[in-house]
């Protein structure tokens, strides 16, 4: 059952003033609207509980991320309900997502257990050593202390209060404050009551998770300028992302800040790959494309081909397989009527072709595809951003040469992708070097939309994908964004911390 409250440091706090959520259909939901006097409450739970889970064992912190991935499912049903209400997603893809978040505890768990994250290292005192001894010195790392989290409209669990940041932060052990997503309160509410439990269930100090649901704005800036808040995770928008960041940029003391953001994810598609499975190709792209609505930040947006036949039976074959695609709900008003302007901005610019125009209502969307060129696309730099929701744009390039220039003058990615068969080898050979300065995540002979969580993922990529081109998001790797190495020279076994015994 909803309580409609913030968790703050183990207690469950009301406001005078409350926020209802917008369902799709059915009764509006009450919230607790959050303030500044709730954010600094937060941070020092949470720095309280830094004291003492900061420096909890690796098995007590494993048990306790398995607990919180069992409240969750034991809340399974609740949460699918009130997502369904919520966000508009179907049954099946919030029921995957929450399996997914719950498996990102359990993955961090293990990780934990293996240890390796620690990067532990030992240089061995030299006290012979002429002309200077050298002393010992060993290196691990360390959590920083309290993180902020911002989770995303789109992915209500797997990137929200349960998702990755939150693991990884909790993994590292680094106490979480999460600004509630006012696109779904609902679930976070649940999630909140599954975090709480969790922490009952195993003893933690309480000031290790709390989350505060929305306010305006004012309230997640007063967070990421907190003094105890030591880095942020955030997953968004370009503009909300980057005006966190310049907060973060313009503290006293300047704190990471780990954005997440958007990009429209180019897929290369190679002469021989485009003449021998064009058809199938555009047919994958057009369920890729219009997956969940088209709101995903690895949704394929772009599709860069050379002209001729082929690239003309592509757009023919993804123009019908997209106009096959029912309208599908957005997740918030906001979304839709951001996808509606995006869509006009591209439909009004300069050298781009109409493919497929259809109607939407105010929530709903259906699929857009333009067509361009090269020069065009070279020479407007707003066809490259992202329109968040079913929109794609067909790329038409003269030559090699010009897919290269195309690909070199691409923003930063979460992914790039190649349709290449054998034959198109040495133009993939090209387009590599390039593709690897401009994305996180480079596929071949796929789609981008479905992110593994595992060791070898990188979910991230130079900005505006990302505000850290060194960090992902997704994987056991993104918890490096919540440790720091801290070096120990000639510290006496007995207040070092155990992992370096
Ligand atoms: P959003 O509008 O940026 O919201 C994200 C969170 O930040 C929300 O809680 C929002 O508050 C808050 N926020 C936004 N601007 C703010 C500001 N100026 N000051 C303080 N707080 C601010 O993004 P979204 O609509 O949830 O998500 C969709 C976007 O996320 C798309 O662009 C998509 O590509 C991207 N995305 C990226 C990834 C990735 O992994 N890279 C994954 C999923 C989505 P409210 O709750 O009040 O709105």
């Amino acid at each position: 059952m909803l309580n409609g409250k913030h968790l703050i440091a183990g207690e469950w706090v009301g406001s005078d003033e409350t926020f209802g959520n917008a369902p799709i259909d059915g009764p509006v939901d009450q919230f607790a609207v959050g303030t500044s006097e709730h954010v600094d409450a937060a941070a020092r739970g949470a720095e309280q509980a830094f004291l003492t889970y900061g420096y909890s064992s690796r098995a007590d912190r494993a048990t306790f991320l398995r607990q919180i991935a069992t409240e969750i499912e034991a809340r399974g049903d609740e949460i699918t309900a009130i997502g369904i209400r919520e966000t508009g997603l179907p049954e099946m893809r919030l029921n995957g997502e929450r399996g997914r978040a719950a498996g990102q505890f359990r993955l961090f768990a293990d990780y934990l257990e293996a240890g390796d994250y620690l990067d532990r290292r030992h240089d061995k005192a030299l006290p012979d050593r002429e002309p200077l001894p050298r002393p010992d010195l060993r290196l691990m790392q360390r959590p920083i202390g309290p993180v902020a989290v911002f989770g995303a409209s789109n992915f209500p669990l797997a990137f929200s209060a349960a998702g990755g940041d939150t693991a990884a932060a909790l993994a590292a052990g680094c106490p979480v404050v999460v600004r509630g997503h006012t696109a779904h309160p609902g679930i976070s509410d649940l999630i909140a009551q599954a975090f709480h439990a969790a922490i009952e269930e195993c003893g933690i100090h309480p000031g290790v998770f709390s989350q505060i649901q929305g306010g305006d704005y004012a309230v997640g800036q007063a967070l990421v300028n907190h003094p105890l808040i030591r880095a942020v995770g955030f997953t968004g928008s370009l503009a909300g992302g980057r005006a966190l960041y310049d907060i973060c940029a313009a503290r006293d003391e300047p704190i990471p800040f780990y954005g997440e953001l958007g990009s429209v994810n180019p897929m290369f598609l190679l002469p021989e790959a485009l003449s021998a499975r064009g058809d199938s190709i555009a047919a994958g792209w057009a369920g890729s494309l219009t997956m969940g609505a088209g709101q995903f930040c690895t949704n394929p947006g772009i599709a860069v081909m050379i002209g001729g036949a082929e690239a003309e039976a592509f757009a023919a074959t993804a123009t019908g397989a997209l106009s096959d695609v029912n309208t599908q709900a957005m997740l918030t008003e906001g979304i839709a009527s951001a996808f509606s302007d995006g869509k006009e901005r591209i439909k009004s610019s300069s050298g781009v072709r109409e493919l497929l125009s259809t109607s939407c209502d105010s929530r709903h969307a259906a699929p857009y595809l333009y067509q361009t060129t090269g020069k065009e696309w070279l020479a407007n730099s707003a066809l490259g951003e992202e329109v968040f929701g079913p929109l794609g744009m067909i790329v038409v390039v003269d030559d090699a040469g010009e897919m290269i220039t195309v690909a070199n003058a691409l923003q930063g990615q979460l992914t790039c992708t190649l349709h290449l068969d054998d034959a198109d080898t040495e133009l993939a050979r090209g387009l590599m070097p390039v593709l690897e300065r401009k994305a996180g995540r480079i596929l071949a002979n796929g789609f981008p939309t479905g992110v593994e969580v595992c060791d070898s993922m990188v979910h991230g990529g130079p900005y505006p994908a990302s505000t850290n081109f060194g960090a992902t998001s997704v994987g056991t790797m993104s918890i490096r964004r919540f440790l720091r190495p801290v070096s120990y020279q000639n510290i006496p076994a007995a207040i070092l911390p155990a992992d370096l015994l």
